[in-house]
């Protein structure tokens, strides 16, 4: 369908990660550059509802590269997920006279995207934010890169008090049933082993660990282990570890919220500026319902349906590198 873009407007959703400020002012800066106007959405899709909405000038984006966090905030907003909601949320746009969206956020964020485009024929174009990195189609989502840093410094910390007292240390991160931030945090970190959903059914990770004597040549372990009910977390693990295998003195440490903050890496900076472009080059394009990816450092458009299908894969050659490496 032709439209002439005049307004579009922009909000983050879901959980927040570092760069998403990066995000909205690439988005902000670019619009306004083409002569679009934008009207900035607090809440997430809760502002779409309620109307909490401010037209944003260059200005308003001016020294927030570097924070971490959202300054238009972010909300888990159940109401978008009923069909009132969402007529409420379409009644805003017209009043607001908004053409489009830009939606930042992950896998909830572009399904609630996805019907809500096709219900009211709104083009909306998602940028992956979240620390995750569980979204298919995009080799890295905007926050992942800060959230694995944070990760290694807090492992490197933790080395030192686990190779004093001669322990084992059980050390959770998030991933919302992805073993991204796991896996490579553990090669980063120089952990002894990462346990993530992904290997669920091939094998009983722990008792693997034991089987091949993974602490003989060590005076400390660090495991780090992926929050998810496959995994059953850290503290189920130590437990296992304590009831199964009391030779061990295993400790936990839930890494939490920590890795949500913080200011985001470069990587991150450089990934949410390129993405907030492209996300508005994509909209002036006449481009809807998809979201943007980078894939071997080119910008990439992936369908919404496409990016939450779910099953993007870690990669196994890195399973295979964490097991050399931790003789
Ligand atoms: P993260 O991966 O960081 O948690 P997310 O975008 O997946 O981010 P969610 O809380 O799952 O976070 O989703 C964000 C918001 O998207 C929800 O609060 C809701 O408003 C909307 N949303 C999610 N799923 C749906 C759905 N099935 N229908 C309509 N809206 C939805």
């Amino acid at each position: 369908m032709e439209y002439k873009l005049k307004c579009i407007g922009v909000l983050t959703s879901g959980g927040d990660a570092p760069g998403m400020n990066a995000a909205i002012r690439a988005v902000t800066r670019t619009a306004i550059f083409n002569g679009i106007r934008v009207k900035a959405i607090y809440r997430g899709y809760k502002g779409l509802i309620t109307g909490e909405i401010k037209e944003f000038q260059t200005q308003d984006v001016s020294n927030i590269i570097q924070h971490g966090g959202t300054i238009l905030k972010t909300a888990r907003c159940m109401e978008f997920m009923t069909p009132e909601g969402r007529r409420t949320a379409y009644e805003t746009m017209q009043k607001e006279e908004i053409d489009a969206l830009v939606v930042i956020g992950g896998d909830g964020t572009f399904t609630g995207a996805r019907i809500f485009a096709q219900e009211f024929n709104v083009p909306i174009v998602g940028i992956p934010g979240t620390i995750d990195n569980d979204l298919w189609g995009t080799d890295a989502t905007i926050g992942y890169d800060t959230a694995l840093n944070t990760i290694v410094d807090a492992v490197d910390k933790i080395r030192d008090t686990a190779s004093s007292h001669e322990r084992l240390f059980f050390v959770e991160v998030m991933g919302r049933d992805a073993g991204f931030l796991a896996l490579n945090s553990a090669i980063a970190a120089g952990a002894e082993a990462a346990i993530i959903p992904e290997r669920k059914t091939q094998e009983d990770q722990l008792e693997a660990l034991i089987h091949n004597g993974f602490r003989k040549s060590k005076n400390s372990s660090i495991v780090i282990v992926a929050e998810s009910k496959e995994t059953g977390g850290a503290q189920a693990l130590a437990d296992r570890m304590k009831a199964e295998h009391p030779e061990y003195d295993a400790r936990v440490t839930i890494l939490g919220h920590i890795q949500r903050g913080g200011s985001p890496t470069a990587v991150d900076r450089i990934l949410a500026s390129r993405m907030g472009v492209a996300a508005i080059d994509a909209l002036l394009d006449e481009q809807r319902n998809i979201m943007i990816g980078i894939d071997d450092d080119e910008i990439v458009h992936v369908p919404f349906t496409k990016a939450i299908k779910d099953d993007k894969q870690v990669n196994p050659d890195k399973i295979g590198v964490l097991q050399i490496l931790s003789i």
